[in-house]
């Protein structure tokens, strides 16, 4: 067990700055209308840093700069872009205990989560788009004889994105791996509640990538995202965060008739097929973990496994057992590497959260644990600390249907197949599922007939750079993660070049 200091302490793997402005042409940039904000920490509830407060005029700033950067930037080899972004990728991980702690301090997450998963994850982003730039081809066509067209792949320019506050890193580098691989210049907004670790990831890798090719604009939404996802000098908006925003990304951008890329909420179904409760052996164990992962990273995940769906022939003693498993999460200080459940991200979520108990409890749901905020005392007893919660109830519920974004699980029986994935499908959302059989053919039929665009099959929430990622119905358009990624940053040029020695 360790557990990390906060950031500036006497023994701390890192001391952050009590002011952060913005990156822009590779370098600190302070707000146009010289405003700041205040920036609290979830463990706490203290303020610890204040950030420069974006506007349209500092947007316009960064854009001069992607725009002065991006010609040269898109005129680099594929070698040497991939090389840039593997210098990135060491970087991080040579500084890996600093960002997750900065994370963890900014976000409120556990750090061992940023240890484990958030950091070495983002690392493998850049390493995986590296070598997937390295791999790419173009085209060639033979139309007849005499004429053949030739297809290159070349950037797309200056690119906005947009990113939410539940995985500042990851999202980051979710986005920018691909779009540096494609070989554009990057203006990026990071959510107003978690800008810090994004700031330090700036200052770590400046000296690796030209000024100007990466320029970070903090704020909020419609002071700095509006202007940036309206502008007619980007070329594509990358947006992940609420369905709600994402709607006006798109009208944002489609007065500039640019191509949008939206990830946007869920409410995940996780399917449990009775077979699962056959034997208690390692399978039975790990499905178990599967249905406890509503919790992880607080329930702060779009693809959060927040509908339980269990069959009900098994229901009693599944939920028995899941119940257990819920009680034996750790709770506490998100510093401390023995932690599984820290702080929600900001004050605003923690009273979502509650509102949404309230409304489970209003609307008739069965509360069997939780269902309150969790004092840790002393310093940690202003943070944002919320119990693990589990109610019981049926599909037509609110909390069944909305994104509560927290560490709540809704549970519900099913009686067979076709009732299982009807339930399943009952949503507006369609980003993640799970299915949990030891028969492969329920499995994969369970897989194919739920509407979402990532089901796990008897295991959650892993997220490889190789796998694509993206959302069905009011989830989102287009996919992250995955090399296809890589072509959403590029337009195809074609060359159609005519040998002949006729005249035409
Ligand atoms: P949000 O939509 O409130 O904010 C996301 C970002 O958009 C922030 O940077 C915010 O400042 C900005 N923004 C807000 N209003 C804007 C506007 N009018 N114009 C431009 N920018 C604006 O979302 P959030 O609360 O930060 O994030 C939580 C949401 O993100 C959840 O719904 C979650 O499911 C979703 N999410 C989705 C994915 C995915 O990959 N599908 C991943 C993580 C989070």
């Amino acid at each position: 067990m360790t557990v990390y200091q906060p950031p500036g302490q006497p023994g701390s793997v890192v001391t952050l700055r009590p002011r952060y402005e913005h990156w822009i042409g590779g370098e600190w940039a302070p707000p146009v209308l010289g405003q700041y904000f205040e920036n609290p920490t979830p463990v706490t509830g203290q303020v610890y840093s204040e950030i420069a407060r974006g506007t349209a005029e500092d947007i316009e700033a960064a854009l001069d700069a992607a725009h002065a950067a991006a010609h040269a930037w898109g005129r680099t080899s594929p070698a040497e872009r991939a090389d840039v972004l593997l210098r990135m990728a060491d970087r991080m991980a040579e500084h890996l205990e600093a960002l997750a702690v900065a994370e963890s301090w900014d976000n409120g997450k556990p750090v061992r989560e940023a240890l484990a998963a958030d950091l070495p994850l983002a690392v493998d982003h850049l390493r995986y788009f590296a070598g997937a730039l390295r791999a790419q081809e173009g085209g060639l066509t033979q139309i007849d004889d005499d004429t053949v067209a030739y297809h290159f792949h070349e950037p797309l320019g200056v690119v906005g994105q947009i990113i939410p506050w539940n995985f500042p890193l990851l999202m980051a580098i979710w986005k920018l791996a691909p779009a540096l691989a494609g070989g554009n210049a990057v203006v990026l907004k990071p959510a107003e509640q978690t800008p810090v670790s994004i700031m330090l990831l700036m200052e770590l890798t400046a000296d690796l990538l030209p000024p100007g090719v990466v320029n970070v604009v903090n704020g909020f939404g419609l002071e700095a995202g509006k202007p940036l996802a309206s502008s007619p000098r980007i070329r594509k908006i990358a947006f992940t965060g609420e369905t709600t925003t994402g709607r006006l990304i798109m009208q944002y951008a489609g007065a500039n008739l640019i191509p949008v890329s939206l990830e946007l909420g869920g409410k995940s179904p996780n399917l449990f097929f009775a077979d699962v409760a056959a034997e208690q052996d390692a399978f039975y164990d790990k499905a178990l973990e599967g249905f406890a992962m509503f919790a992880l990273n607080q329930g702060e995940v779009c693809t959060c496994p927040s509908r339980a769906l269990i069959q009900s022939s098994v229901y009693d003693r599944f939920l028995g057992d899941g119940l257990a498993r819920v009680h034996a999460m750790r709770q506490g200080n998100p510093l401390d590497t023995d932690t599984m459940v820290g702080a929600q991200a900001s004050k605003e979520q923690l009273e979502k959260i509650l509102s949404y108990i309230d409304i489970g409890q209003a609307e008739g749901a069965k509360l069997l644990t939780g269902g309150e905020r969790t004092d840790l005392g002393g310093a940690l007893s202003d943070g944002y600390y919320v119990t693990p919660t589990v109610f019981e109830g049926d599909n037509s519920m609110r909390i069944f249907q909305e994104e509560i974004f927290g560490p709540v699980v809704a549970v519900t029986p099913f009686d067979d197949f076709q009732d299982g994935i009807d339930l399943a499908n009952d949503t507006l959302y369609g980003l993640g599922a799970g299915v949990w059989s030891r028969d492969g053919g329920v499995a994969y039929r369970a897989g194919r007939a739920i509407q979402a665009g990532r089901v796990w099959t008897n295991c959650y929430h892993a997220y490889p750079a190789g796998a694509a990622f993206g959302g069905y119905k009011n989830s989102g358009i287009g996919r992250e993660t995955h090399k296809a990624v890589l072509e959403h940053y590029q337009q195809t040029k074609n060359l159609l070049v005519s040998y002949s020695p006729q005249a035409l």
